[in-house]
């Protein structure tokens, strides 16, 4: 057995791309092979659960953690790894705040169920059937891990070490991370990693200007200015909400940031801080001499411009924000 330090990936549900940007380190993959035991990844290795279960506890030094916890598999594996693990990190948007699965928190678990398998009009299942937990067959019964009411991101489950942000994180800032571990010089347990502490607008080199915005316009519509802000522009870029450290690569290619690093420093929650600063951008006329009602007709017709708030706001946090929150008290 090797004497390295063990690594583990695990994947819950996600959708592989943090794999990808781990590949993505390029050459230094050689570095990480090097100085870790790559012993346990799903999408690349044969490692069965059973194997992981044999190990003692606290074995394996690192485990990257992606992956949104949608199914009792999930948790399960997820509590498997905490306990196994020296450190368990939050790696990417999915671990971290939920990112898209936890957009299905909007709706339930039978409403999700029931558009997926009876009402998606591509689909061929005239018994109607829906997959379950439990299913009997002549040669005995098929089981199958069930999903949870709602999706929860990993630290809803579990203690987590550390989180990095970014769907998926940029590479970069995997390797910056690694090496921080390797070195041992770790910020207090609970930090968030690979990332900065301000916002991507602090990172983005594009010329600001004065922010008024009377209309949000979407990105099939026109051709940006390359060089000026994209929200004053009137697309709807999350950079003003969004934690920096990715080197702002969307805006630099001509798209809006959509705010996959989540949160920056200090806010609990990134929807709702877009939404503050939207207000203070919004440019609505001159409104002397209009009454409230011509006035609230004027900020109706402004917000009828934002395509599916939820979507755009929460994309990558619902499942840790305070909305997502109360949603998941109201049942
Ligand atoms: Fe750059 Fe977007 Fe911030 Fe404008 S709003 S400065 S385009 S990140
Ligand atoms: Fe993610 Fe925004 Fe950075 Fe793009 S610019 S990688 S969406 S945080």
């Amino acid at each position: 057995m090797s004497e390295k330090p063990k690594l583990a990936i695990y994947w819950a549900a996600s959708c592989g791309g943090c794999e990808i940007a781990v590949v993505n380190l390029h050459e230094k993959i050689l570095a990480v092979d090097a100085a870790l035991d790559l012993m346990f990844c799903p999408c690349l290795m044969d490692t069965k659960k059973s194997d992981i279960e044999a190990l003692p506890d606290r074995v394996i030094a690192i485990t990257l953690f992606n992956g949104a916890l949608r199914s009792e598999e999930n948790v399960e594996m997820a509590r498997l790894l905490r306990r196994k693990s020296r450190l368990l990190l939050a790696f990417g948007s999915c671990a971290n705040g939920g990112c898209i699965p936890a957009l299905a928190n909007f709706t339930t678990r039978d409403e999700l169920l029931k558009t997926v398998y009876i009402d998606s009009p591509s689909l061929d299942n005239p018994a109607a059937i829906i997959p379950s937990a439990t299913s009997a067959f002549p040669e005995g019964d098929l089981h199958l891990p069930a999903l949870l009411g709602r999706v929860k991101h990993l630290a809803q489950e579990v203690e987590v070490d550390y989180s990095i942000p970014g769907c998926p994180p940029e590479s970069h800032q995997i390797w910056n991370v690694i090496e921080t571990i390797l070195s041992g010089d770790l910020p207090p347990r609970g930090s968030t990693i690979g990332c900065g502490t301000l916002t991507v607008c602090d990172d983005c080199e594009r010329t600001k200007a004065d922010k008024r915005i009377s209309a949000f316009r979407r990105n099939y519509e026109f051709y940006p200015d390359p060089q000026a802000c994209l929200l004053e522009q009137g697309l709807l870029c999350m950079g003003i909400a969004t934690r920096n450290g990715c080197g702002a690569p969307c805006t630099k290619a001509n798209m809006p940031c959509s705010g996959c690093y989540g949160a920056p420093e200090g806010v609990s929650d990134q929807g709702a801080r877009m939404v503050a600063a939207l207000g203070s951008v919004m440019d609505i006329g001159d409104t002397a001499g209009l009454s409230e009602d011509e006035i609230a007709g004027r900020v109706d017709a402004f917000l009828a411009t934002i395509p599916d708030y939820a979507g755009l706001f929460y994309k990558y946090t619902l499942a840790s924000s305070i909305l997502g929150g109360r949603i998941g008290r109201r049942g």
